[in-house]
């Protein structure tokens, strides 16, 4: 198991993780265990929650009315123009 993050060299934390996974048009917020960077963020999953995350993935994509699996939760809104640099 990392103890530093390998992006920034922060201390890493047990944590949970909000995870945006996109299916189509739609978004799903997942709440996800995962190895969390204190400094920058930076997420890191077990081989298990990768796994578990497919699994989660794959029966989203194989549901016909999303609500089967989510409940609704605000809107999900595209902002209208790039931000550029
Ligand atoms: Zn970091």
């Amino acid at each position: 198991m990392l103890t530093k993050c390998a992006l920034c060299g922060g201390d890493i934390r047990p944590g949970k993780v909000e995870k945006v996974i996109r299916i189509e048009n739609n978004v799903v917020i997942v709440s996800v265990d995962a190895e969390v960077c204190q400094q920058c963020g930076e997420a890191y999953y077990t081989p298990k929650t990768v796994e578990k995350l497919q699994e989660m993935r794959k029966k989203l994509k194989e549901v016909i009315k999303i609500e089967e699996l989510c409940i609704p939760t605000g809107q999900t809104y595209l902002y209208k123009k790039e931000i550029e640099a």
